[in-house]
């Protein structure tokens, strides 16, 4: 018998499975398409296993909240077809094991607190720095989530004064993922972040707005650790000047462990989803037996 985890991203689904001790014994990387062709390969791949329950972190935004009649789904996605996609019924039609469900980054910061860089600590949060911004977080052992999940990415920052974009999220312009996720850079400065490595101008204003909103993760949620990752995280220098600009920012006005140890890159590096959603899997599973 295996946990099996489905990490649902916007370009790719990864799909594993593995033994008790989250040991990975198979995965697969299949292409986001549409919904049906997509499940086919996931189901062409599940069905090779003996699955015990399965964890699935998902792409957002999704219906996390068990009171509501959508709980498992996909919602307001621009994805073509993935909006209001009955994910968590889906799976369960094909495997009647126990599933959880929750967003790629709750997964990570879980799959982070439990095997990777913030083991040992009862609370951190995970932040994607890709396509998009998205945050997700574990507060006293548990996924933080309450009638919906966080959408940590679309925190409003303070314009850099030298910086005139006006962003490109198309709710609020310029929020923190509308002027520093992967297609702000881009559209800033007209090429992709792995090819303006030695533009520094680039990674100081970036590092200014993500310090922003770790500033205000810190002071709201209190976590032990912070771990950055995603594609534009890459880009290591961004590491020592987020956190000068973080310590600017806060003053010394609050607590927090030393900077190099709380603004960290994931341990996993880019399973921590999957590990997740593994580690997941392993706990709906007991949830129900003790149920
Ligand atoms: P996704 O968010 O789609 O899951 P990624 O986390 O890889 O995927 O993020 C992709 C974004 O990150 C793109 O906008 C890309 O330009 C940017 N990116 C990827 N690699 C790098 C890099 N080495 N340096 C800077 N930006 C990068
Ligand atoms: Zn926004």
């Amino acid at each position: 018998m295996y946990y099996g985890a489905i990490e649902a991203g916007g370009t790719k689904f990864v799909c594993a499975v593995s033994d008790d001790q989250f040991v990975i014994k198979d995965r697969i990387s299949i292409p986001t398409s549409s919904p049906a062709e997509t499940l086919n390969q996931v189901f062409e791949f599940f069905d090779q296993y003996s699955l015990k329950s399965i964890g699935i972190a998902s792409f957002g935004p999704i219906d996390v909240n068990k009171n509501s009649k959508t709980y498992g789904y996909i919602t307001t996605t621009p994805k073509p077809d993935w909006s209001n996609f009955d994910f968590v019924g889906t799976i369960k039609d094909r495997y009647p094991v126990a599933v959880a469900w929750t967003t790629d980054v709750n997964a990570a910061a879980y799959g982070e607190l439990k095997k990777g860089n913030a083991q040992g600590c009862e609370s951190c949060l995970y932040l994607t720095v890709g396509t998009g911004i998205g945050g997700g977080a574990v507060v006293n052992g548990k996924l933080l989530e309450g009638y919906g999940h966080p959408e940590m990415g679309h925190v409003l920052v303070r314009l850099h004064p030298e910086d005139t974009y006006e962003g490109t999220c198309p709710y609020h312009g310029n929020c923190l993922e509308g002027l520093a996720a992967g297609p702000a850079i881009e559209g800033r400065y007209g090429s992709k972040g792995d090819e303006l490595e030695k533009a520094d101008k680039v990674w100081e204003i970036e590092a200014y707005y993500i310090a922003q909103a770790l500033v205000d993760y810190s002071l709201t949620l209190r976590p032990e650790k912070i771990i950055l990752g995603g594609g534009v995280m890459k880009q290591k220098q961004l590491f020592p000047l987020i956190r000068d600009e973080f310590a600017k920012l806060m003053a010394n006005y609050v607590t927090i462990p030393d900077l190099n140890e709380y603004i960290v890159a994931p341990g996993l590096g880019d399973n921590a989803g999957v590990i997740g959603s593994l580690l997941l899997a392993a706990e709906t599973c007991e949830d129900q037996l003790y149920s």
